[in-house]
């Protein structure tokens, strides 16, 4: 498998750092909250970033999972984001944390951020690991990001191609000739 990476971006040491520099920004934003909050988050490219950042919070947290789908099988295009599925806790009148992988046009977090604000939730905050910072609108809130990185197709640390790579513990560009053709 890692004989598939072409080029590490981001080495698995620069995230655990980063990924805890996050953590202690988040303990700070929520030390007021009492009654704890909800972390919702997007399936399936975000667990492994979720299950690192939460066990460096101290506050009370209750998880609630979205599946978002916008790259079908062997795709490195984004074909629109829609929302497969969601296991939420309620969330009226709570103090509600969004938790993505990666934004990139920002589909998929404004159909979760669309979703989250129909059920009346307190305050919403967004997070993500990464962010193409070229693509990305200007208009779509994201108060907390972990690297904004070029606009290249990266794998690794919960990110897949096609289903595969999530489990490599670096963010990586996959050698060219693994793709796919696409129309
Ligand atoms: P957006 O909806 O902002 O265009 O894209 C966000 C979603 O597309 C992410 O949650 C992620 O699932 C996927 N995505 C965007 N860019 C990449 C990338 O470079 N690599 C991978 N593996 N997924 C990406
Ligand atoms: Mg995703």
């Amino acid at each position: 498998m890692q004989d598939d990476v072409s080029k590490v971006i981001i080495s698995e040491t620069a995230i655990r750092d980063r990924v805890a520099a996050l953590a202690d920004e988040l303990a700070r934003r929520y030390a007021d909250t009492s009654d704890g909050i909800i972390l919702v988050t997007i399936l399936a490219g975000s667990v492994i970033f979720l299950a690192d950042l939460i066990r460096r919070l101290p506050m009370k947290m209750r998880i609630g999972l979205i599946t978002v789908t916008s790259y079908p099988g062997a795709t490195t295009r984004s074909h629109g984001a829609i929302l497969a599925s969601a296991s939420l806790p309620d969330l009226r009148g709570r103090d509600v944390l969004i938790i993505d992988d990666i934004l990139d046009s920002g589909g998929t977090l404004r159909l979760v951020q669309d979703q989250v604000r129909r059920a009346e939730p307190r305050r919403v905050t967004t997070a993500v690991l990464l962010r193409k910072k070229a693509n990305a609108p200007a208009n779509l809130p994201v108060d907390f990001v972990g690297f904004d990185i070029e606009g290249e197709f990266v794998v690794g640390y919960g990110l897949d191609y096609n289903g595969l790579y999530r489990n490599l513990p670096y963010i990586g560009v996959l050698k060219p000739d693994l793709y796919e053709a696409e129309s």
